[in-house]
């Protein structure tokens, strides 16, 4: 490991001088954090994770993306280095992960984000600026897959999937070990595939019927409004001006027996396991866990799901596939799994390192490895 590269630089007390100087030898590696910054439309989440995945120190800022990018770096970094003088003396900055839309996991930039007023921005770049340390970025959904894989309930598996159920449906897939990236940085948009023909529901996307516009807070809420207009059945949604209508009162409907209510999340389990099934075939998952705030419903989400991800698969394949909550606690997600991100990002360099070990076999052509 090439120290001297790792240690932190910048502004902050004790910039400059990592604890291998100060101790003449390398620091303890439970004393390393990673910087974890979750970057939303409004606020941005950040704070200093170890490799247990504890969160030491967290604050938050305001996003702000109609001031150019370089200010909200300017900002972030500002606020980010007044958190860890509280931590540097006893800890050194490893590495940052970063969770923000639209990122291109192979060249850590976003591209043409839906929710930022930014066009294009190089985050390894914005990030370079301030800090010397290997960076690692991902979608937020790419990067709750890491933070499961990691720190939650994907702990000791090789191949799940995650659905991040919140405004709109994220997923993030894990096969053999690995975050799938696809072939352009950006697989895993699960909430694009339509839940049967194209037909239905606008999505933002520009298509008709996609899973997101059915199963995610904002599908549960559409559906229930349709029932209400299809149905006579009395319900006490119907006392529940439009604008009020979210997926928690709906959860707390549902939760006092409203038969509206059941049936908004009989029907989106049912939407959302069928289209589960046909994932499992692909990858041959050992689980899907459901993250974000409508998979907080538990039961009355899950049951009708997995009845119909069990009811769409093949008879030979039934009963394999488990369907789990997130193992993340809650309120450190994000920043956890953008500290994920950076832990797995500095294990793949420890392992792309050549080792020492290894003696040339003159039988063998000699190969370059390349550095990442
Ligand atoms: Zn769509």
């Amino acid at each position: 490991m090439n120290w001297p590269e790792w240690r932190s630089s910048g502004p902050w007390p004790g910039a400059g001088v990592s604890m291998m100087e100060a101790w003449g030898g390398p620091v303890d590696p439970s004393a390393q954090l990673v910087l974890g910054i979750d970057l939303g439309g409004t606020k941005t989440a950040f704070g200093y994770v170890d490799r247990a995945g504890l969160c030491h120190a967290r604050a938050a800022i305001p996003t702000d993306s109609a001031l150019p990018a370089a200010q909200f770096f300017g900002r972030l970094h500002e606020q980010a280095a007044a958190l860890w003088s509280n931590l540097a003396g006893e800890h050194e900055l490893a590495g940052i992960g970063m969770a923000a839309p639209d990122v291109n996991g192979l060249t850590c930039a976003i591209e043409h984000p839906t929710n930022l007023k930014w066009e294009t921005v190089d985050l390894r770049a914005e990030l370079g600026r301030y800090y010397q340390v290997p960076i690692a970025a991902a979608n937020d959904a790419n990067a709750v897959a890491v933070g499961e894989l990691r720190f939650g309930a994907g702990r000791g598996m090789r191949d799940f999937i995650v659905i991040t159920l919140g405004t709109g449906l994220g997923s993030g897939i894990v096969a053999n070990g690995e975050l799938v990236l696809g072939a352009d940085g950006k697989a895993g948009e699960l909430g694009h595939l339509p839940v049967a023909e194209r037909s239905g529901r606008e999505c933002g996307c520009g298509l008709l019927g996609c899973l997101e516009t059915y199963a995610s807070a904002t599908g549960i809420t559409r559906t229930a409004t349709e029932l209400l207009a299809q149905r006579r059945a009395p319900s006490a949604l119907r006392a529940i001006p439009f604008d009020r209508l979210t997926s928690l009162v709906l959860f707390e409907q549902a939760r006092a027996g409203d038969p509206l209510a059941l049936e908004a999340f009989e029907i989106t389990g049912r939407i959302l396991g069928a289209k589960l099934a046909d994932l499992a075939l692909v990858t041959r998952p050992e689980a899907f866990i459901l993250f974000g705030g409508l998979a907080g419903a538990g039961e009355l989400l899950f049951n009708p799901t997995r009845r119909a991800l069990e009811e769409n698969l093949p008879p030979f394949y039934r009963g394999r596939t488990q369907l789990l909550a997130s193992g993340i606690p809650g309120a450190d997600a994000a920043i956890l799994g953008a500290g994920a991100m950076a832990w797995d990002h500095l294990g793949k360099r420890e392992n792309a390192r050549p080792s020492t070990e290894v003696k040339s076999r003159p039988d063998l052509p000699v190969l370059n490895v390349l550095q990442p």
